[in-house]
């Protein structure tokens, strides 16, 4: 029996503000900081202390849920969930329940099966908890300070604890079961990373644990109506790991389905080894987490001018980005989701193309091949370039004016980049300009031909491909910086 697959996401975002979302605490990076180093009363909790609401994590808030198209409530209420874990200093962790910042979006994808509207059921704040680091001491393990005694005392398992996230201000997007395969997943995933980093409120570094990703999966016999039993995969920081995990439990649904069995409601892990998922716990339902209403907090009040402000601030987003450049440069749905989602990229590449040289596809290929690989070998950024745009446009004029080849242009691109000179200075100074003259290259052509007489036999003979050989000969006679298209026409006369 076929069946479809139902996905829903519930996707967490550190929000990356100057201090966390109840005390003046900074927020720190998880894995640079010294742990423990970014903790007060407050965060840590201890007794008597109060909450104070970040008025810039809220804004944080408003950006990410007004760029989803929600509706912001005017009042929304800050809970205590409750559950014990090391992890959670308080035994509670404070987060909006009953009544979040916001409701109601949409965000429109573009996937190889078209258009695809994801309906977003929520966005609330919450605090992030602190981090758990769990290590097995193994003989001949390197150990820091103090894990080294832990460990020799004990000799097994222990936890270390980190309360430098504790506290941080955390947003958790939550879409309704619109999902229908693993790649909407992933492109919904990878569209809302770009979308916190455009709206400055997330570094994006997965790895570093500031966006957690968690599907919840279930599987119904095609044309059913009703849901079928749904797990949750819990914290996914990889959109491959997202990708793999949610196409494994389809698969595994669809096994135990086929097998006449039940599929059981729980929470399961991704086990990147294993590349398979294995069972946490059966899953919690609210009641067990005794919600109730924050008694230190006043219900979030959001006034319509605030939220008109924040609206008005909002930049262009990566997803209308991507469909302009669709419109305005005929660049592919990769070719320009690209181009928004490193937005510093996108805006070179506009600047280029403003110059009016060129098509879109080459100077795609030249920004994103050439320029980004030296770029990034430099370990610099586009938002200063070592070549200013216009003198990249410059170069390339070069190249379909015929005063350079490809190959060349490559080579004083480098130049452009290391010394700062402009593109005509390098080809002056160096004579690399294009040779095209018909009679040098018909005399170079006679020459590679009288000394290769074998490979020309073998041409004549029918092996067409070394004409590769002699054109290669011919252009290392001519420094390489003969017309490409001049030298494969003598070629071919000379080899009648
Ligand atoms: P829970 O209370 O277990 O967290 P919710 O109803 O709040 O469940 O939904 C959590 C997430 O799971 C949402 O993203 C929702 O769209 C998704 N979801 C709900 N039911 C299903 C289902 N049967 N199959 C797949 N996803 C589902
Ligand atoms: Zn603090
Ligand atoms: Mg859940």
């Amino acid at each position: 029996m076929p069946y479809e697959p139902v996905i829903g996401l519930e996707v967490h975002i550190e929000m990356q503000t100057q201090s966390k979302m109840f005390c003046a605490c900074p927020v720190v990076d998880s894995v640079s900081a010294p742990p423990n180093t970014a903790v007060c009363p407050v965060c840590a909790g201890h007794p008597g202390t109060l909450p104070v609401i970040n008025k810039m994590a809220v804004e944080y808030a408003l950006r990410v849920a007004l760029a989803l198209e929600c509706k912001i409530n005017e009042t929304s209420v800050f809970a205590r969930k409750n559950y014990f874990y090391p992890d959670i200093p308080k035994g509670y962790q404070i987060s909006q329940y009953e009544q979040p910042l916001a409701e109601y979006g949409r965000i429109s994808l573009q996937t190889s099966q078209g258009e695809k509207v994801i309906r977003i059921r929520r966005v609330h704040l919450e605090e992030d908890t602190g981090k758990l680091t769990h290590v097995e001491p193994e003989a001949g393990a390197t150990l820091l300070a103090g894990q080294e005694a832990l460990s020799t005392q004990t000799g097994r398992p222990y936890s270390l604890v980190d309360l430098n996230r504790a506290g941080v201000p955390l947003l958790e997007i939550v879409t309704e079961p619109d999902f229908r395969s693993a790649e909407e997943v992933r492109i919904y995933a990878m569209a809302l990373r770009a979308l916190v980093r455009a709206l400055g409120v997330n570094s994006g570094d997965m790895e570093k644990g500031v966006m957690r990703i968690e599907p919840n999966i279930s599987i119904r016999p095609l044309g059913q109506e009703e849901f079928g039993t749904k797990v949750e995969i819990k914290n996914l920081n990889s959109f491959r790991a997202l990708e793999r995990g949610v196409a494994y439990e389809i698969k595994r649904h669809e096994a135990v389905l086929a097998a006449g069995r039940a599929v059981a409601q729980e929470t399961v892990g991704w086990d990147e080894t294993a590349q398979a998922t294995y069972s946490q716990r059966s899953k919690e339902d609210a009641h067990d987490y005794r919600y109730f209403p924050e008694p230190d907090l006043p219900p979030l009040r959001v006034r319509a001018g605030w939220v008109e402000r924040v609206k008005a601030t909002l930049p262009e987003l990566p997803i209308a980005r991507a469909r302009r450049y669709q419109r305005d440069f005929g660049l592919s749905i990769a070719e320009s989701t690209f181009l928004a989602e490193e937005a510093a990229i996108g805006s070179y590449f506009e600047s280029v193309m403003g110059a009016g040289v060129g098509s879109a596809r080459s100077v795609f290929a030249w920004v994103t091949g050439e320029l980004l690989s030296l770029v990034n070998a430099a370990g610099s950024g586009f938002d200063s370039p070592q070549v200013h745009p216009q003198d990249l446009a410059d170069l390339l004029k070069m190249v379909a004016d015929s005063k350079i080849n490809q190959v060349t242009a490559k080579t004083v691109l480098v130049e452009m980049f290391e010394g700062g000179k402009k593109a005509a200075e390098i080809v002056e100074e160096k004579g690399l300009a294009q040779v095209s003259d018909g009679g040098l290259i018909a005399r170079l052509v006679a020459e590679a031909l009288a000394e290769f007489p074998a490979e020309v036999e073998s041409y004549r003979a029918g092996k067409v491909t070394v004409a590769n050989f002699l054109f290669g000969q011919v252009m290392r006679k001519a420094g390489g910086k003969a017309n490409p298209q001049v030298v494969r026409a003598a070629l071919e006369d000379a080899l009648r």
